[in-house]
């Protein structure tokens, strides 16, 4: 990649899926990304580990860094020879003051590319089923600011509020048959009554969509006479695209994304980060808004030397047991320390016990060769095929600290050895509670998965028990396995 260079990459609307390929592929390489507000922040995770982050803020009135200040930054940055990925809510060239970012560069000899991304201004009404132009009811639309105050005052060539007053109302009411205004909740009252004034119908239907593309976008429907006491009875606040426009009808029958099975549902995953991520996944899949608080981390044990002798032998094992994705892992990882690789199993027997686990042995290329019903440790033992003819012969159970003994005692029985090996330990950890217990009381939660028994320990550890139990009757309860 090129240094010395700025990139002006639009990161989309919001779904972290919406950021173009050409934008992702800067994003991985850049040495230093400057990032805002409204640039999801899911897909910082695609940086590359070293990069330097710089967050510059922005929303309409507190700045974190003054428009002048993230120029001289960008051509700061370039000038010492690093690659800029500067990551744009949207669109860089939509309101996004990209124009004036590249400005700034040309102006002080910096090369540039422009990246250009899904603006929110038609994909947030795309997402709550309204397209911007349709064949019977529009053949244009306009991309409006709905306020450019604060925009203009900064900029020292301008005198404040001259942007503002370019805004001639007489041509924007009749500039398209959709309208779409950006930045425009706050002023909505100035919006409607011009529009109206300048002859749109009071009846003309209007939508806000707040958070567009995201689990938690919200849409609100109404007309241009209406809507101003509609947004205020219900609270409604920026950011959101403001549709006007016949458009807007067509929602009723296209709406796709925000009655998804578990749309408007926050569902909070307990699991370790580590983990949390697949399920969460799923969760956004349906619809949900998924909230995670881990309330376990894994640690792998410091001293791998019984681990290791074990894997040294692994031929010599009748089975090896693994009861969780973690155990393949860490023996999987800790095989590949050893300079070995899956062939070490030789002949040995796999047993897994969760669909999971199985997985994860599929992914190294391995099949299992025993997978219990269900995974329970009862259940293990009972559908065990024949132990009584691995009598005398050693089963090796890589697993966490604190595991039941169950499995163990209970195949010792056939006279078979159990060697448990404790090869990692799931620690407490929380995030902050505060903010949890305030949004479980105000009754923003309504779903709590544990997927194990130590989550659901921790989380009521982490509470209080009386706490937990009073918060969690709010909720539905979900888990994972009897235990
Ligand atoms: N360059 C951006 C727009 C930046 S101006 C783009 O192309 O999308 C910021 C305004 O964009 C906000 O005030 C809001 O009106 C709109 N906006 C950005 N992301 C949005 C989203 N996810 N949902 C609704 N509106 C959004």
């Amino acid at each position: 990649m090129p240094a010395g260079r700025v990139y002006l990459v639009g990161a989309g609307p919001g779904d972290p899926g919406l950021i173009t390929v050409r934008g992702a592929e800067i994003l991985a390489l850049a040495d230093v990304v400057v990032y805002d507000r409204l640039a999801n922040a899911a897909l910082l995770e695609r940086a590359s580990k070293s990069a330097e982050r710089i967050y510059v803020g922005k929303q309409s009135a507190c700045h974190a860094m003054g428009q002048a200040d993230i120029n001289r930054l960008l051509v700061d940055r370039a000038l010492d020879g690093k690659s800029v990925c500067r990551l744009k809510g949207g669109d860089p060239f939509v309101f996004g003051r990209g124009g004036e970012e590249a400005e700034a560069c040309r102006a002080a000899g910096v090369e540039f590319e422009v990246v250009p991304g899904v603006t929110s201004a038609i994909a947030a009404p795309a997402y709550a089923g309204i397209p911007v132009t349709h064949r019977d009811l529009a053949s244009s639309f306009a991309v409006i600011t709905g306020h450019e105050r604060e925009d203009a005052s900064d900029r020292s060539d301008l005198p404040t509020g001259s942007a503002e007053q370019r805004r001639d109302w007489a041509t924007i009411a009749h500039a398209a048959d959709t309208l779409l205004f950006l930045m425009g909740v706050e002023s909505l009252a100035e919006i409607t009554e011009r529009l109206m004034e300048h002859g749109r119908s009071p009846d003309t239907p209007v939508a806000l969509v707040r958070w567009g593309t995201l689990p938690r976008q919200e849409t609100l429907v109404s007309t241009l006479s209406e809507v101003e006491e509609a947004v205020r009875t219900a609270g409604f606040t920026a950011p959101a695209i403001i549709v006007v426009g016949e458009v807007v009808r067509l929602r009723e029958t296209l709406r796709w994304f925000d009655n998804r099975p578990l749309s408007g549902k926050r569902v909070l995953v307990t699991r370790a980060r580590s983990q949390a991520g697949k399920l969460s996944e799923l969760l956004e899949a349906a619809g949900a808004q998924a909230v995670e608080f881990p309330t376990i981390r894994v640690v792998p044990a410091a001293d791998t030397t019984q681990l290791d002798a074990a894997l040294g032998h692994l031929g010599l094992y009748a089975w090896v047991l693994f009861t969780s994705v973690n155990a393949v892992e860490i023996v999987r990882d800790r095989l590949a320390s050893l300079g070995l690789d899956a062939r070490a199993f030789g002949p040995v027997r796999i047993a897994a016990v969760g669909p999971a686990t199985e997985q994860a042995l599929h992914a190294m290329g391995l099949k299992p060769d025993y997978v219990p019903s269900e995974a329970v440790a009862e259940k293990v033992v009972e559908e065990f095929p024949a132990p009584w003819d691995i009598a005398g012969r050693a089963i090796l159970h890589p697993r966490a600290v604190g595991t039941r003994p169950l499995i163990s005692d209970r195949l010792s029985e056939y006279g078979v050895q159990f060697e448990s090996i404790d090869i990692y330990e799931s620690v407490p950890d929380a995030g902050d509670v505060d903010e949890l217990v305030a949004d479980l009381e105000a009754g923003h939660i309504h779903v709590i998965t544990f997927a194990s028994s130590s989550t659901v320990r921790n989380f009521v550890e982490a509470l209080g028990a009386e706490r937990a139990k009073r918060l969690a009757e709010k909720c539905v309860v979900a888990c994972i396995g009897p235990v």
